[in-house]
C-alpha cells in the first residue's frame, strides 16, 4: 500500500483525530496511488492510519480510519453507514422521521458522503475523490442498511470540481420513481424534487426550527425570508399565524411551494403569500411602504463558505439583519441563520448585534439554534458545524 509521510510535526492534527491532511503536511508519497486510492498515514515509523488520497484537492488526503489495522474494504463501508444509520434511530427527535440525513460526511467517519433519505428513497451526493472510488460499496451499504428500494445520485455539488471529479447525477439502485417523493415533517406534507432541488432536494437541517417556528406563529404576521420550498412557511400557518408572506428568488423554488402548500388541504391557503424577489430589495420595498411583521425568518444561501469570504459575508448579514429589524413590530421576533462554515457563531452574534445597534432596536437573544440531530458535529471536527441561528426578541 501506498505511504502518505508526513512533514514532522503535522502528526498532531491526526492524534486529535481530526480527519483533513492539507498538501502542506504531507512530505511525500512512497509508491503509486490514483485518485481516492487508500494510503497508509506515516509519521516517523509508525502507521497513524488510512486515508483517501486526492493529489488535484488542497485537503490532500481525508482519513478512513485512525486504527493502523483496519482494512479499508467493502466490508469497512457497510460498518460505517450501518453504524450512521442505527446511531439516528436511537435519537428520540429523529426517530419516526420520513425525511433523515442518514450520512454527515465526516462527523459520520464517512468524509464526503452524505445520505439523506425521503421516504424509501435515498438520495446519496459524493464530494471526495476517496468517496467516489468507493461508490458502489457506499451504495451497496446504504441499500442493505436502510432497506430502502431506490438510491439516486446527486453528486453534483460544486465542490466536486476541487477534487477534480466532474459531476454526476443519476439512478444508482433500484428504478426509477414514477410518484412525487413526499415527506411529512411535523405534519405537514413536502414533495421533494430530488432530481433539482438544492442540495439533495430538501435542508433537512432545519428541521427542529421549522416546528419551533410553527410554534411561535400563532397570531403574528409573519416573513419568511429565502423561504426556498416553504418549509417554514407551512409551519408558520400551521401554527396559526394571520399571514405568512415568503420570499424567494427561485421561481421553481417558489412553484414546488405552491405544490406543498396544495398537499395540505388543512392548512389555509388564503393566508399565504409567496413572492419572487431579491430579499435585499424586498426588504427595503417592504419598509418603504410601511409595512410591520411579528416574526421574521432570514435563512439566506451560504454567503462564505470558507474563512476567506467572511468579511463579504458579514457585510451581507448585516444589511439583511438591519433591514429586518427595521420591519419588526414591538415585541417581535427575528429568527435568524448562518449556514456558512466561514462565519463562526462568535462572529455571526456580533454582526447580528451590529445590525440591531443601527436599527436602534433594543433586542435580547432568548434561544440559540442549530441544526437537527440528524447533522451531528464530530467534536474532533469543529469545521463541521456550519448552521447556526439566534431568535432575537425586540423590545
Ligand atoms: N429556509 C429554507 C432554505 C433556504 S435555502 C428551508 O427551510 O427550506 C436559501 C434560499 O435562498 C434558496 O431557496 C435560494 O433560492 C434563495 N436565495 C438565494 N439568494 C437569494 C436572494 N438574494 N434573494 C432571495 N432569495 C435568495
Amino acid at each position: 500500500m501506498p505511504q502518505l509521510i508526513l512533514v514532522p510535526g503535522k502528526e498532531r492534527s491526526v492524534f486529535r483525530r481530526h480527519p483533513w491532511l492539507f498538501a502542506g503536511s504531507v512530505e511525500r508519497l512512497i509508491g503509486q496511488a490514483r485518485p481516492g486510492d487508500t494510503v497508509e498515514v506515516v509519521a516517523g515509523s509508525q502507521v497513524l492510519g488510512k486515508a483517501a488520497w486526492s493529489p488535484a484537492s488542497q485537503i490532500r488526503a481525508r482519513m478512513w480510519s485512525f486504527d493502523a489495522a483496519e482494512t479499508i474494504d467493502d466490508v469497512f463501508f457497510k460498518r460505517r453507514v450501518a453504524a450512521a444509520v442505527a446511531r439516528r434511530a436511537t435519537l428520540p427527535s429523529l426517530v419516526g422521521q420520513s425525511g433523515l440525513r442518514l450520512i454527515h460526511a465526516e462527523s459520520d467517519g464517512l468524509p464526503g458522503v452524505i445520505a439523506d433519505r425521503y421516504g424509501d428513497l435515498v438520495v446519496l451526493q459524493l464530494t471526495s475523490a476517496g468517496a467516489e472510488k468507493w461508490r458502489s460499496a457506499i451504495a451497496g451499504a446504504l441499500a442493505k442498511a436502510t432497506g430502502c428500494s431506490r438510491i439516486y445520485e446527486r453528486s453534483d455539488s460544486e465542490v466536486r470540481s476541487l477534487e477534480g471529479l466532474e459531476p454526476r447525477t443519476g439512478w444508482l439502485y433500484g428504478s426509477p420513481v414514477e410518484e412525487a417523493v413526499v415527506i411529512d415533517e411535523h405534519g405537514i406534507r413536502m414533495g421533494i424534487d430530488f432530481v433539482a432541488g438544492h442540495k439533495t432536494g430538501f435542508y433537512l437541517d432545519q428541521r427542529d426550527n421549522r416546528r419551533l417556528l410553527g410554534q411561535l406563529a400563532g397570531g403574528r404576521r409573519v416573513l419568511n425570508c429565502f423561504c426556498y420550498t416553504g418549509g417554514f412557511s407551512l409551519q408558520a400557518l400551521a401554527g396559526g399565524a394571520a399571514k405568512v408572506e415568503s420570499v424567494d428568488s427561485s421561481e421553481p423554488a417558489l412553484a414546488q411551494a405552491r405544490t406543498n402548500l396544495a398537499l395540505n388541504p388543512q392548512l389555509d391557503a388564503a393566508r399565504a403569500d409567496w413572492r419572487c424577489a431579491n430579499v435585499f430589495d424586498e426588504l427595503r420595498r417592504l419598509r418603504a411602504a410601511g409595512e410591520r411583521f411579528d416574526l421574521i425568518v432570514l435563512d439566506p444561501p451560504k454567503f462564505a463558505p470558507s474563512a476567506s469570504h467572511a468579511e463579504r459575508a458579514a457585510r451581507a448579514y448585516k444589511d439583511i439583519n438591519l433591514h429586518g429589524f427595521r420591519l419588526l413590530s414591538p415585541g417581535g421576533l427575528l429568527m435568524t441563520y448562518s449556514c456558512s462554515g466561514g462565519v463562526g457563531l462568535e462572529l455571526f452574534q456580533k454582526i447580528v448585534a451590529g445590525a440591531a445597534l443601527d436599527a436602534g432596536r433594543d433586542a435580547r437573544i432568548v434561544q440559540r439554534l442549530q441544526g437537527a440531530a440528524d447533522h451531528p458535529v464530530a467534536l474532533a471536527f469543529p469545521e463541521g458545524e456550519y448552521l447556526k441561528g439566534l431568535l432575537v426578541e425586540v423590545s
